[in-house]
């Protein structure tokens, strides 16, 4: 299983990206106290950027946290 790192700009939990998580896809922060919205900006290297709260029922993926 491939991953990528990237950190949570809200928490700074890292969070591990799967290699199929396309750019554009909303996830939630795996951090169940932070729960923020972040959208795939860009994978090798992952990026993310928060999503404003409307679209935040859309997220359809929780990726694992680690640290
Ligand atoms: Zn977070």
């Amino acid at each position: 299983m491939v991953v990528e790192f990237v950190k949570c700009p809200t928490c700074k939990q890292k969070l591990a990206i799967l290699e199929y998580v396309s750019t554009g896809t909303l996830v939630v922060c795996a951090n169940r106290k932070c729960d923020t919205s972040l959208r795939i900006t860009g994978r090798k290297p992952a990026r993310v950027e928060l999503v404003p709260e409307p679209e935040t029922l859309q997220a359809e993926y929780r990726p694992a946290s680690y640290g």
